[in-house]
């Protein structure tokens, strides 16, 4: 039978399994919507803006393990994807992005709506194309798909001309893949794992490094197993946090820029640093020479690019991580020496150099996030970018079915809001926490009607200080305190550049309760610690209806430790005071 291109796009996404598509209509994508009316096999969720759209696709791609889907027309629905297509592919993010296109004949001719998606994004995708034929549709869509959930999983375009929409082809959707200049890797080097193996039981000091890989591999049950059988303590990256229980009593934390003192002292001292799904970026490694400059470097990925890109490994495995760990469980020989005391050592520091909130204030932060941790024992936690982002990978614990999505690749502000909004929906029997600060929630505070349209409970926390907090932080440390354009409630009026809020600065733009109002939702200002267990008492008991709490915090909180750029990860900063004080 002949169906028309917009048919069998429909009927592709129910064989594909999809149970949310998150959808903007336009002009070049209207008979897309058309094919759409009527649907019951998925949910369509209409986002406020395509930016919003897309990070929706992702908390619900992060939190589900399924692929997010997207439908945006062409020209500006387009373009507004782009910064969450490249936050995907930072992170390893499987998306499949249908973007409406105009016909065929007119492309390159600088038609209404038009732009080349496709070479806009080429370099921040796995995978890019335009339907050029009607025969070629099914097989691109099936294409698609596998290429965004295989191997390093990551964001595709497909870009969808109108004329290509109405055409009536085949109603076959296929059910294989066959692609020959796509074959991502499979199966375990035993003879490498062996050696890292050995190298393993032989160390006096070994460590694991646990990064993004592990938890987009869904490879924690085996990780925890190898970890129970070695006693090997485990650091992890912000991405690979949650791989293993938060309070396992093997598990120090994590490191890198901002982690703890025990983690990044663990990297300069261990002998093996064994290294499972991680890109050793730059806010891991510090200086690259100094970089566990004691260890030989065990590395599995799935992506042979990512191994020895940055830091030079020793044994390099390119490997699923779950396939990986649960072979390594398998041979992993006995640990030859009594590795107890360097366990202990690192224990010892975790506890004698904590983390601890800088500044004070009647609400830090660190209230705000204990109070989640007892409030929500299981939950997947947004964050935005920032510092609202640094302390809730300091203070979160993550347990049992719990989960940390955040933009740690790109560092999109306005992330937070949107993805809590996917999670909820491909997750809702969990309850879902996004922290936020002002900054970034204002970028996209539009998709709380989304959330309020899809009637989900969402627990919103808005660390306020009134600041564009890290970039501000960075001013305060490295640039003399020279405030420039980070605060947000400057007015012209205010005078040309300050450094100092004070009493006489307007007190909120805007007011995040009547803005929670605005949408029919509840609002709660915190301004004091005592106020923190009834606001979250209250976000428990919602049920159909996203809940905002604004926290007032200290101005100018700063997120300790830190590591000032090109320094050594030994050369942490645990301790600050502003000049003057
Ligand atoms: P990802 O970037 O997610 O990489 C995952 C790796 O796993 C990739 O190499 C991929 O190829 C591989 N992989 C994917 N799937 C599999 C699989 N199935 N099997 C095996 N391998 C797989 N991060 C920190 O850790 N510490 C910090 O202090 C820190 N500070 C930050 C500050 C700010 C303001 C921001 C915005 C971010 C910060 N980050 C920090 C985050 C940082 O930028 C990186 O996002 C993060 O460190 C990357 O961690 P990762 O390499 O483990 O994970």
């Amino acid at each position: 039978m002949k169906i028309k291109g917009t048919q069998l796009f429909v009927k592709a996404l129910e064989q594909e399994g999809v149970d949310t598509l998150f959808a903007y209509p336009g002009g070049m994508a209207i008979d897309l919507f058309d094919a759409l009316y009527g649907v019951e096999s998925f949910n369509v969720v209409l986002p406020r803006h395509e930016q919003g759209l897309v990070h929706a696709a992702d908390g619900y791609a992060r939190a589900t393990g399924k692929v997010g889907v997207c439908l945006v027309t062409s020209g500006p629905g387009a373009t507004n994807l782009v910064t969450g297509i490249a936050t995907a592919n930072f992170d390893s993010v499987p998306l499949v992005c249908f973007t409406g296109q105009v016909p065929t004949n007119l492309i390159g001719n600088d038609a209404f709506q038009e732009v080349d998606i496709v070479g806009i994004c080429r370099s921040i995708c796995k995978y890019a194309v335009t339907v050029r034929r009607r025969e070629d549709l099914g097989r691109i869509i099936k294409e698609a798909f596998y290429i965004a959930r295989t191997g390093k999983p990551g964001p595709v375009v497909v870009d969808f001309p109108k004329d290509i929409q109405l055409a009536l082809g085949s109603d076959e959707y296929p059910s294989e893949v066959s692609m020959r200049s796509y074959k991502p890797s499979t199966g375990v080097h035993m003879g490498q794992l062996k050696r890292a193996a050995e190298m393993l039981a032989a160390a006096r000091r070994p460590l694991f490094l646990v990064g993004g890989g592990v938890n987009i591999a869904q490879a924690g049950e085996s990780l925890r197993a190898l970890v129970e059988k070695t006693h090997i303590p485990v650091i992890t990256t912000i991405m690979g946090k949650g791989a293993i229980p938060t309070d396992n009593p093997y598990y120090i934390g994590n490191m890198g820029m901002h982690g703890n003192v025990a983690s990044n002292t663990a990297v300069s001292e261990c002998d093996i640093l064994f290294s499972i799904g991680t890109r050793f970026n730059d806010r891991i490694t510090g200086k690259i020479s100094e970089f566990a400059k004691n260890a030989k470097i065990v590395h599995i990925d799935i992506d042979a690019a990512s191994i020895s890109r940055n830091i030079v490994v020793d044994v390099p495995i390119v490997a699923d991580a779950r396939e990986a760990l649960a072979k390594l469980n398998e041979i992993m020989p006995e640990m030859k020496h009594d590795i107890g005391d360097w366990t202990m050592r690192l224990r010892k520091i975790r506890e004698d150099r904590p983390i601890v909130q800088d500044g004070g204030g009647d609400v830090t932060p660190q209230d705000v996030i204990r109070a989640i941790n007892d409030t929500f024992p299981e939950a997947i936690v947004t964050t935005d970018v920032g510092q609202n982002q640094l302390w809730t990978t300091q203070f979160l614990e993550l347990k049992g079915r719990s989960k940390l999505l955040t933009s740690g690749g790109l560092g999109t502000m306005g992330y937070g809001l949107p993805a809590a909004i996917g999670a909820k929906l491909g997750r809702p029997e969990l309850p879902v926490v996004c922290v936020s600060g002002d900054g970034g929630f204002q970028m996209n505070e539009q998709e709380l009607a989304t959330a309020v349209c899809q009637e989900i409970p969402l627990t919103i926390c808005i660390l306020n200080n009134c600041y564009l907090g890290n970039v501000r932080q960075w001013q305060e440390m490295f640039f003399g305190g020279k405030y420039s354009c980070t605060c947000l409630r400057k007015r012209k009026s205010c005078g040309a550049w300050c450094s100092s809020p004070n009493t006489e600065c307007p007190p909120y733009i805007p007011d995040f309760v009547k803005l929670a109002e605005s949408y029919g939702i509840e609002g709660i200002r915190v301004t004091k610690r005592e106020e923190i267990p009834a606001a979250f008492a209250r976000a428990k008991a919602k049920t159909n209806a996203p809940i905002l709490i604004e926290f007032i915090i200290e101005k100018e909180s700063n997120v300790l430790p830190i590591v000032p750029g090109g320094n050594a990860l030994s050369e942490m900063v645990c301790e600050y005071k502003k000049e003057g004080n």
